[in-house]
């Protein structure tokens, strides 16, 4: 109902002040909120997502039990730090870390990360953060060249100064009384001339703390305690990728100092560079309920994401022009993916021309688009997705067909 009708309506009703209090109130709130279809009643598009984890597309779905997880447990007071120890040592179990806490998405794990190598158990140094100068705190971060990404502004967010190296040679020449951390990309191992193991024995050798960003890379599952077990101190992880907690969550994993440092800089304390980096018990306690469910299904997923490739992989390698091929990428969206790619001669459509046209089909499915191709993930659709993917698809080939 409008809420002019609502006001037309109200005309109409007896001037008997308490009834119309109360039939006002009733006009005025809206439907229950289970009700409320608010992408619809704002105007926000939806769609099905076949290009896995971006956060500029919300990232992930969570699951059911996820979201029941918040739901019950906002309906209870407790203390940030008690439940932070207390889910931290769970995570920590699950992923043979000594101790974890859930932070404010993986960007939020490099900094506090950053901020307690940094500062060690001393609080006053965290409420100087990002002031080095003067503080006799170390001032340099080394990472190899390829390693270097727009994500480690999380790290340079404390004060530090990067300094990229090429090879041992350099990394031995540059390690110096300044060197805070040695810092490690896992997406970009293949991407540098030392490899995730040569780095820790030279850090170890130097006495310097390691740190890995491996945000994006689970699955495979073993990863989430694969470097914790390598021996790293500190391991940084997405809670809103792949895990499918809510999207701003992340886990900051490690050495036990190290972890009790990293949190003299984060929410509720205020004086510190972590107070915006806030995490609510609900999402405390649904990223702990994701990653469980996570590292128990993990076989079964693969099995899904695999059946639901094959269903659109069926349907349109068939058609006329159109070619195939499944693949498992490396990092980051580690997940069987399907190549699909076309002929121009054959199928008239240009990419973009492809890529609009899904957009603005019913349901909107959005793409990764190539050359005259697409590559197509499911491990974050909803299933049964797969098959009005494979329908759409197999339209708009057939229209293009000449
Ligand atoms: C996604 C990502 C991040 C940031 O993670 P959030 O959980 O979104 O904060 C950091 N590093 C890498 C390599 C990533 O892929």
């Amino acid at each position: 109902m409008k809420r002019r009708d609502l006001i037309k309506g109200l005309t109409l009703l007896p001037l008997a002040g308490g009834a119309i209090a109360e039939t006002a109130q009733a006009a005025i709130s809206p439907a229950p909120a289970a009700k409320r279809d608010l992408y619809k009643e704002l105007g926000v598009r939806t769609f099905i997502n076949t290009r896995g984890t971006i956060t500029f597309m919300t990232g992930s779905l969570m699951h059911d039990e996820v979201v029941d997880t918040i739901k019950n447990s906002s309906k209870s007071f407790c203390m940030i730090d008690e439940l932070q120890d207390k889910v931290g040592a769970k995570i920590a179990e699950l992923t043979h870390a000594e101790a974890a806490t859930v932070t404010s998405g993986a960007f939020s794990a490099l900094m506090l990360g950053m901020a307690g190598v940094l500062t060690g158990l001393d609080a006053k140094k965290a409420a100087m953060l990002p002031h080095l100068e003067g503080t006799g705190m170390k001032t340099e971060v080394i990472m190899q060249k390829g390693h270097d990404i727009g994500y480690n502004q999380a790290l340079t967010n404390c004060g530090v100064k990067i300094i990229q190296v090429d090879g041992v040679e350099e990394l031995e020449r540059t390690i110096s009384d300044k060197t805070a951390l040695l810092h490690f990309l896992n997406a970009n191992a293949n991407n540098g001339k030392i490899g995730h193991e040569e780095w820790l024995r030279i850090a170890k050798k130097h006495n310097i703390p390691t740190m890995i960003d491996m945000a994006a890379d689970v699955p495979p599952v073993e990863n989430l305690w694969k470097f914790n077990d390598l021996g790293y101190d500190l391991v940084c992880c997405s809670g809103g990728k792949a895990i499918r907690g809510p999207q701003s969550s992340g886990i900051l994993m490690g050495k036990k100092d190290l972890i009790a440092a990293a949190r003299l800089s984060a929410s509720p304390r205020s004086n510190t560079i972590g107070r915006g980096h806030k995490v609510n018990k609900e999402e405390i306690l649904g990223l702990y309920v994701a990653l469980e469910r996570f590292i128990n299904t993990a076989d079964s997923e693969w099995k899904l994401w695999e059946d639901q490739i094959a269903t659109i992989d069926n349907t349109v390698k068939v058609l006329k022009g159109v070619t195939t091929r499944k693949f498992v990428p490396p990092f980051a969206n580690h997940v069987p993916t399907l190549e699909v790619k076309w002929d121009p001669a054959v199928v008239k459509i240009s990419t973009q021309q492809m890529t609009e046209n899904l957009r603005n089909g019913n349901p909107s499915i959005e793409i990764n688009p190539g050359r005259n191709s697409m590559s197509i993930a499911t491990f974050v659709m909803i299933p049964g997705e797969e098959k009005i993917v494979a329908r759409r698809l197999k339209e708009e080939f057939t229209k293009a067909a000449v």
